[in-house]
């Protein structure tokens, strides 16, 4: 029998580092399996599901490159891929269950159930649905439903007894029956609860692996009722450990970006993202940490992700992301960082293409996130020089530094060529001419040209801001230089 799995997100806000781990392992494990994987949309909670969200979730996956075989916008013979849109499959399942004397209809309105809730608490007793309408006799049930009176329909939980299942990641899990109650299948608005309309669709999409978080656990004991309930087989159950913030505590928005989008934003490639991911809860060999999607796609193995809680550090995320960056080929880095740079306002289109590949090799190693291309950038993407007050102090106590910048302008305007090398030769010739060391007038160029001490090196920076902004900027730091040591 071929794998076939499904990520099924409730479009009711991002795509999360949690759902987004959830899809990669799920994408992951078909591809490895050369089975199915299938996206559907679980959008029966009609007061927080949106349209926008489940865009949003879409997107979310075709940025980190998961491409699903059903589902939304690909169709599939088990469409269709909305919850909302499949009340008949549910209908029809409910009324199987009903004929089975597995459900039943239970009237008791919402007011009642809360205050027998709140007798139950008042005795100290775990709040559990007491039966009542599972007791009721046929003729009343149908009185009742003769007259319009709205109902709910509950499962009807078999005795005393317990409920199992082997865990891919956890082994052994046992549930006993009496911590369950009789849970509501189909509210009475007509719309089915989660855990029916999962039971409903994964059967009916032929699922052979439900892959999940562990925080639907305690729902697994409830669908497999249901399965029982319906005569059919139960899919295999895997659920993944859940993900901590660097303190331990849950992974939440305290913790700062916890959507996939936001980690885009912050300058993450979709590479380091899905690598970061796959690690975080599930190891190859222990040893091995990069990984390219396609090398997951052949390797990924549900047997070794990990039980013990993942924790979400950051800074590996960036390490990841660097490594990533690095291996890409040098036009495809330019592409990246014009694409991050023009999405936060600096347009480099009319740039040569010559410049931009000097500027991304000038910033080299120091790309992390493509945010660095911005911050090391600055000098170049901004008029105005931003000073570092400690790498100005620095120039100010330095004696000659603004006789020493006003002359290199003069050297470097009579240069008919500025080329890099013409640059370089220029510089050097200067501080031989002075009799101080070249890193000397570069390091007084450097924050000259971009106002701090650690930049790109010295020639690319004068390269890329051209001569007239190279000219200005060293004229107006000796300037400076100059107002603020006669005014000391
Ligand atoms: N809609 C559920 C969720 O978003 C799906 C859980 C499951 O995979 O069964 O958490």
């Amino acid at each position: 029998m071929s794998v076939r799995v499904r990520f099924a997100p409730s479009p009711t806000g991002f795509l999360h580092v949690g759902g987004a781990r959830t899809a990669l392992y799920n994408y992951l494990f078909a591809r490895a399996q050369g089975g199915v994987f299938v996206l559907r949309i679980e959008d029966t909670d009609a007061e927080r599901s949106t349209d926008a969200s489940a865009n949003a979730i879409l997107e979310g996956m075709r940025w980190l490159g998961l491409t699903w075989d059903e589902g939304p916008g690909v169709g599939g013979p088990h469409g269709p891929y909305f919850q909302s849109q499949r009340r008949a499959l549910y209908n029809k399942a409910a009324a199987d269950l009903r004929a089975r004397d597995t459900a039943y209809p239970c009237f008791c309105t919402a007011e009642e159930l809360e205050q027998r809730r709140a007798a139950q608490a008042q005795r100290g007793e775990a709040p559990r649905y007491d039966g009542q309408c599972r007791h009721l006799t046929a003729q009343v049930r149908a009185d009742r439903e003769a007259a319009g009176t709205p109902f709910a329909l509950r499962f009807a939980l078999p005795g005393a007894g317990e409920i199992a299942w082997d865990d891919v990641v956890r082994g052994r899990i046992v549930f006993q029956n009496e911590v369950l109650d009789d849970f509501v299948l189909v509210r009475s608005d007509g719309l089915p609860t989660y855990n029916f309309a999962c039971v409903v669709d994964d059967l009916d999409m032929r699922i052979t692996h439900v892959l999940r978080g562990d925080d639907h656990i305690s729902n697994t004991p409830r669908q497999l009722l249901i399965y029982a309930a319906l005569g059919s087989e139960p899919p295999v159950f895997a659920h993944a450990s859940m993900i901590l913030g660097p303190d331990g505590k849950r992974l939440s928005k305290r913790h700062g970006a916890t959507s996939v989008e936001a980690f885009g934003d912050l300058g993450i490639l979709p590479e380091g993202m899905a690598n970061f991911l796959a690690l975080l809860g599930w190891a190859y060999d222990g040893k091995q940490e990069l990984f390219s999607l396609g090398e997951l796609e052949r390797i990924f193995d549900i047997a070794r992700i990990v039980p013990s809680p993942a924790v979400f550090n950051t800074e590996k995320l960036e390490w990841m992301n660097a490594q990533h960056f690095k291996a890409l080929a040098l036009e495809e880095r330019e592409r990246r960082v014009v694409a991050f740079l023009a999405q936060r306002g600096h347009d480099l289109s009319a740039r040569t293409s010559a410049w931009i590949s000097v500027f991304v090799r000038a910033l080299g190693d120091r790309i992390k996130t493509l945010v660095d291309a911005e911050t090391y950038g600055a000098f170049a993407l901004h008029e105005e020089v931003v000073f570092d007050a400690e790498a100005w102090a620095d120039v100010l106590a330095k004696d000659e530094a603004g006789p020493r910048l006003e002359r290199l302008a003069q050297v470097l305007a009579a240069l008919p060529v500025a080329g890099l090398g013409e640059l370089e030769i220029a510089t050097r010739g200067l501080a031989a001419e002075v009799g101080i060391k070249p890193g000397e007038l570069m390091g007084l160029a450097r924050v000259a040209l971009t106002g701090r001490k650690v930049a790109p090196g010295i020639f690319e920076v004068m390269w890329l801001l051209g001569p007239q902004r190279t000219l200005a900027r060293l004229r107006s730091a000796a300037a400076r230089w100059a107002l603020e040591r006669a005014s000391a």
